[in-house]
């Protein structure tokens, strides 16, 4: 058995979820196959033989015990925060031996813990629980991680995101709280380097310094009871490219060291003992990665050109710096949408303009020349964060339906403080590369006006504070996500310096049908005809005044639908990383007159049922 560094987790989930479990019997003589169902975190069929990885019994901590002399509790703890220090720097030293795109995601995250160990809110709080409330140094760490894990936990989360975000810092606090405890009761560290090549590592569960100690040449797949496809360990994964199924349930039940296990990223499931058909299916499954894999990693180098020679721009969305490395990843020539709203989500307080810069630098830089589009905070309708709501950014006169209340730059324009703050942070991130400025949920020609003019102002401001600027500022433009917008592109064209089509929102207010709203999805369609009609409007009037025009809804990210996209006059996308590879294989396979083609018979469809089956025959057939 493998044994790693084990700590107490978070609290336990149920054993198993029932009906999630199949056992099959098998031919006499043979282990019965047991098939666990779990989350599917990282693509791609692994077989291999189990290592398990048994957690070490965590250090027990009474939370409330005290010490009569605080001076030596300060003294072990300042001991266990250099070790912890020395460890932190011990796995960075390790980086250099991962894949380049691991290196910056792992790096960020064992950044984060440096930061915790250094002079941070944390440790002030530790020190004086030590010395205010007379705690031990593990009561103090116990109770202070927790308690900032809790309060992390407790804020508002108004998307599945910004929860992912906030259980990923929750465990980052709990992280830095077990390896301090362990320090502080200098309990061994260990790691993976006794896991025979070519295991799948099944474990109950596995944190985020954990995953950064495997290496991804020896590991084939990962499988674990506990966890979850967003959090950081699932990142981490991600990163370092190795299949993983989290949260299967019941599997550290059946599982023995040896066992041969298939593990199936892509469908979320778990063989243990596979019968002999699970595991030829599974062969083929690994084939099938492989070739997967190898087709969309040379993808990655080659050109998002069509068949016909036509250059086109793939670019990403970012909504969390966590994507990153996916995004250096899937090939994606810079960012077409930095959606900042993740900067606002949990926080009690504004970020300032510093702390702004700095995460926009970071960002920037990593892009490595090429170009960020920072959109503005798109906030407003039902979308709340305490930050905003104390900096006055709330919607006034609660809107009977938000979608058409105070929310996006209208409510920016309002609340000038929050737009200034914003445009001065990104000003100041642009001397780290090139970068554009968004305007989200643009409806009229003076509410472009009246943000150009606030933007020239606080360029002009930072100028006289001696703060360095390009004579030339980043281009600042809008997005199009309502029909006035797209109906008005020419007189926007004129005054916007690029311009972003939202499909998400366009077709929401296209069609009437509330975006987030489960009772119509079967009604929303951004490929039916009037939202089309609306993308062409503002295509063409952007392309007459030679105004760059991209494409950054959902839709850029759909392979079937590009080239229809490419027929009305766009040539550049922005999507979720991850589509970057296939909507390249799409589009490298179609060349421009076939794409006029199909935007052409589409564009006389009457129907959103027509519409998708000329673009699904027009995939099938390219
Ligand atoms: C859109 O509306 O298409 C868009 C990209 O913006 P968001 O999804 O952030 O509203
Ligand atoms: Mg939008």
């Amino acid at each position: 058995m493998t044994t790693i560094d084990g700590a107490d987790g978070p609290p336990p989930r149920p054993a198993c979820r029932p009906g999630r479990r199949h056992a099959r019997r098998p031919a006499p003589g043979r282990p019965v196959e047991h098939r666990f169902a779990g989350d599917a975190t990282v693509r791609g069929v692994a077989i291999g033989p189990a290592a398990i990885a048994v957690e070490s019994p965590a250090p027990q901590v009474d939370p409330t015990a005290r010490a009569d002399d605080p001076a030596p509790e300060l003294a072990r703890l300042a001991e266990a925060l250099a070790r912890s220090l020395r460890q932190v720097e011990r796995l960075r030293d390790r980086l250099a031996l991962l894949p380049e795109d691991s290196q910056i995601e792992i790096g960020s995250l064992l950044d984060v813990y440096r930061r915790m160990l250094g002079p941070s809110r944390l440790l002030r709080g530790i020190r004086r629980r030590i010395t205010q409330d007379g705690l031990t140094a593990e009561a103090a760490v116990r109770q202070e991680t927790e308690q900032l894990a809790a309060a992390t936990l407790g804020g508002e989360t108004p998307s599945s995101e910004a929860e992912d975000a906030a259980q990923r810092r929750a465990g980052e606090f709990r992280e830095i709280g077990r390896r301090l405890l362990r320090n502080l009761g200098r309990m061994p560290f260990r790691s993976f380097s006794a896991v025979p090549e070519g295991a799948v590592l099944v474990a109950e569960q596995l944190r985020p310094a954990d995953a950064a100690l495997i290496d991804p040449s020896r590991i084939v797949a990962v499988a674990t009871e506990e966890g979850g496809a967003t959090d950081h360990t699932a990142i981490m994964l991600r990163a370092l490219g190795i299949p993983a199924v989290l949260a299967a349930h019941g599997l550290m039940a059946r599982v023995r060291d040896g066992a041969t296990m298939v593990v199936d990223g892509s469908a979320g499931t778990v063989v243990v003992d596979p019968a002999p058909d699970t595991l030829a299916a599974a062969r083929l499954g690994v084939a099938d990665h492989a070739r997967e894999r190898q087709a969309l990693g040379r993808l990655r180098r080659l050109a998002a050109r069509l068949s016909s020679g036509e250059k086109l721009q793939l670019q990403a969305n970012l909504e969390l710096p966590a994507e990153l490395p996916l995004i250096a990843q899937s090939g994606a020539a810079g960012i077409g949408l930095l959606r900042t709203e993740f900067l606002f989500m949990n926080a009690q307080a504004m970020p300032d303009v510093d702390a702004q810069a700095a995460i926009y630098s970071e960002i920037v830089t990593a892009m490595a020349g090429d170009v960020t589009t920072i959109r503005v905070v798109d906030w407003g309708g039902e979308k709340h964060s305490e930050a905003l709501d104390r900096a006055g950014l709330r919607g006034e006169g609660e809107s009977v339906n938000p979608a058409l209340g105070m929310r996006g730059l209208r409510l920016l324009l309002r609340h000038p403080a929050v737009l200034e703050s914003q445009f001065a942070a990104i000003l100041k991130a642009s001397s780290a590369g090139p970068v554009r400025v968004m305007l989200p949920m643009v409806t009229t020609v003076p509410e472009l006006r009246e943000a150009r003019d606030i933007y020239h102002r606080v360029a002009r401001r930072l100028r006289r504070k001696g703060v360095r600027l390009d004579d030339n500022l980043p281009p600042l433009g809008i997005m199009v996500e309502t029909p006035a917008a797209a109906l008005m592109g020419d007189a926007l064209a004129q005054e916007a310096e690029f311009m972003a089509i939202g499909t998400n929102d366009l077709t929401m207010y296209t069609l009437a049908v509330d975006r987030a709203s489960a009772e119509v999805a079967s009604l929303y369609h951004p490929l039916h005809p009037a939202v089309l009609r609306l993308i062409q409007t503002v295509t063409e009037a952007a392309l007459r005044q030679y105004r760059p025009i991209s494409i950054c809804g959902e839709i850029a990210g759909d392979p079937r639908a590009v080239p229809l996209l490419v027929g009305l006059g766009l040539r550049s996308f922005s999507m979720t990383a991850s589509a970057v590879p296939r909507v390249k294989r799409a589009v490298r396979a179609v060349s421009f007159e076939d794409c006029r083609r199909l935007a052409h018979r589409v564009m006389e469809a009457p129907d959103v049922a027509e519409v998708t089956s000329l673009v699904d025959a027009f995939a099938a057939g390219a």
